[in-house]
C-alpha cells in the first residue's frame, strides 16, 4: 500500500443530520481516511449543535469557506414545528443553506451523475445538463394585491430625493376585480449571477446557455440579457474562445426546445422561477435525486459542494431501529470528491485531483457492474445484479478503488 496522499490546505467540512450524517462518517472512514491524509476544518452543523450555539456555528462555517476557499457540506435539517418538538429546539432555526448562500452571495449549480445502466428520461441526453438558478428576486420577493373591484393599478417609482421619475398604468379595472403583482431585481445580483455562471462554465469546460423572454419583457428580461452580454464581451469572450466553449443567448421557449433535442453537456443558466421549475424537471429526467450534486459558487471564487437531496429522514428512522437501509451515498460522495479535486486545483497538488478522479471512477464502475442501492435498482437497465445496503455499497466502492489506487 502506497503512502497516503498528502493535502496542503484544509477543506471546510460541515457535518449534518440523520442518514446523511451516517453516510458522511462511512465515506470518511472507509473511502477517504485510508487513502488520503485528509485535512479538514470541522464544523458540526447537525441540528443539536446549531441549537446549542444559537446557529453561530453556521455563520462560522460560512466565514471559514471565505478563508479557505472550498467547503463540503452534509445535508442538514431545516427545522419546522415538528422538528422543534423532536429536538426540543430553542427556536425554528433558518435553513443553513440559505444562510451560507446569503453570506457567500452564491449561485447554486445542480449537476447529475451519469452511469451507463440508468437511462435518462430524454433519450438524446447523454451528457449531464447543469442547471444554474438565479436565487434572488422576481416572484420570490414580490408584492401582490387582490384587486377587489373596479379601479386603476399604477406602477410608480420615486427616487431617493422624493421626485417621481416614472408612473405607468398597469391596468384599469373596469368590470370586477383581479390581481396585480410587483416584482424586482437588482443589477448587482444579476451581475453576480452572470459572473458565477461564466466562471462555472469555464471551470466545467461546457457551453453556457441562457434564455429569457426579452421580446415580451423588453425592459425587465431585456436587462438580464444586457447584463449577461456586457459582462461576456468585457471579461469573458476571450476566455471562452481559449477554452473552446460558447455563450448562447436565446428566447427561453427556444432554449427549452433546443435542450430537449440536445445531447446535454451544457450549463443552463435560469432565471429564478425558470430554475425552480426546470431544475426539478431535469433532475427527475436524469433518474434520482441521489444522483444529483449541488455546488454553491460565489463571484469571489469561494465554492461549496453538497448533495442536492435532504437528510433521508425515513431511512434514518429505520436505521435507528437497527434495520439495514439502502440509502444511496453517491451525491454525498461526489460532494466530497468535488471539494477534494477543487482543493487540489487550488493548491496545485495533482495527486489529490487524481485521487478524486479514481474514487469517482470506482463509484461509477460499482453501479455499472450492477451493484447498487434500492433507489437505482428501480431504474437500472439491465436489471441490478445485487441490491445492497448503504454500508455494503461503500465497501464495494472501497474494493473497486483498491484495484486502481494503491
Ligand atoms: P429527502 O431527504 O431528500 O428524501 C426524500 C425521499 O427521497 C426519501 O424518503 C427517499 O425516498 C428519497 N431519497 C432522497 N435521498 C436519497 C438517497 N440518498 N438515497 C435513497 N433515497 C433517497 O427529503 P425529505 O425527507 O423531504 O427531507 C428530510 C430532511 O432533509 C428535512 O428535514 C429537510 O429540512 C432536509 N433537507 C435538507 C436539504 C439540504 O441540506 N440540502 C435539502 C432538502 C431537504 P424513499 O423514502 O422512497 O426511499
Ligand atoms: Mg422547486
Amino acid at each position: 500500500m502506497a503512502s497516503k496522499v498528502p493535502m496542503k490546505n484544509p477543506i471546510v467540512e460541515m457535518d449534518g443530520d440523520e442518514m446523511t450524517r451516517v453516510m458522511w462518517d462511512m465515506i470518511k472512514k472507509k473511502l477517504l481516511a485510508p487513502n488520503l491524509d485528509l485535512k479538514t476544518e470541522y464544523y458540526d452543523l447537525g441540528l443539536k449543535k446549531r441549537d446549542e450555539t444559537e446557529d453561530k456555528v453556521t455563520l462560522a462555517a460560512a466565514e471559514a469557506i471565505k478563508k479557505h476557499g472550498v467547503g463540503v457540506k452534509c445535508a442538514t435539517i431545516t427545522p419546522d414545528k415538528n422538528r422543534v418538538k423532536e429536538y426540543s429546539l430553542k427556536q425554528e432555526w433558518k435553513s443553513p443553506n440559505g444562510t451560507i448562500r446569503a453570506i457567500l452571495d452564491g449561485t447554486v449549480f445542480r449537476k447529475p451523475i451519469l452511469v451507463n445502466n440508468i437511462q435518462p428520461g430524454v433519450r438524446t441526453w447523454v451528457k449531464p445538463i447543469i442547471v444554474g438558478r438565479h436565487a434572488y428576486g422576481d416572484v420570490y420577493k414580490n408584492t401582490e394585491f387582490k384587486v377587489p373591484g373596479p379601479g386603476k393599478a399604477e406602477l410608480v417609482f420615486t427616487d431617493d430625493k422624493g421626485k417621481e421619475i416614472f408612473r405607468g398604468t398597469i391596468q384599469e379595472f373596469k368590470k370586477g376585480g383581479g390581481v396585480i403583482q410587483g416584482i424586482h431585481n437588482l443589477d448587482s445580483s444579476i451581475h453576480s449571477f452572470a459572473k458565477a455562471c461564466m466562471d462555472y462554465a469555464l471551470d466545467q469546460k461546457v457551453d453556457l446557455w441562457f434564455g429569457a423572454k426579452d421580446t415580451i419583457s423588453k425592459i425587465y428580461d431585456g436587462n438580464f440579457k444586457l447584463i449577461f452580454n456586457e459582462l461576456f464581451e468585457k471579461e469573458y469572450r476571450e476566455k471562452f474562445n481559449k477554452a473552446g466553449i460558447q455563450f448562447n443567448f436565446t428566447l427561453i421557449d427556444d432554449t427549452v426546445a433546443r435542450i430537449m433535442k440536445s445531447e446535454g453537456g451544457m450549463l443552463w443558466a435560469c432565471k429564478n422561477y425558470d430554475g425552480d421549475v426546470l431544475s426539478d424537471m431535469v433532475a427527475s429526467a436524469f433518474g434520482s435525486l441521489a444522483m444529483m450534486t449541488s455546488v454553491l459558487v460565489s463571484p469571489n471564487g469561494w465554492i461549496e459542494y453538497e448533495a442536492a437531496h435532504g437528510t433521508v429522514q425515513k431511512h434514518y428512522y429505520k436505521h435507528l431501529k437497527g434495520e439495514k437501509t439502502s440509502s444511496n451515498c453517491m451525491a454525498t460522495l461526489f460532494a466530497w470528491t468535488g471539494a477534494i479535486r477543487k482543493r487540489g486545483e487550488m493548491d496545485g497538488t495533482g495527486d489529490i485531483c487524481d485521487f478524486a478522479d479514481a474514487l469517482e471512477r470506482a463509484a461509477l464502475s460499482t453501479i455499472e457492474s450492477g451493484i447498487m442501492t434500492g433507489d437505482l435498482a428501480k431504474l437500472a437497465k439491465p436489471a441490478a445484479k445485487e441490491i445492497c445496503s448503504t454500508e455494503e455499497f461503500v465497501d464495494e466502492i472501497a474494493r473497486q478503488l483498491g484495484k486502481t489506487w494503491s
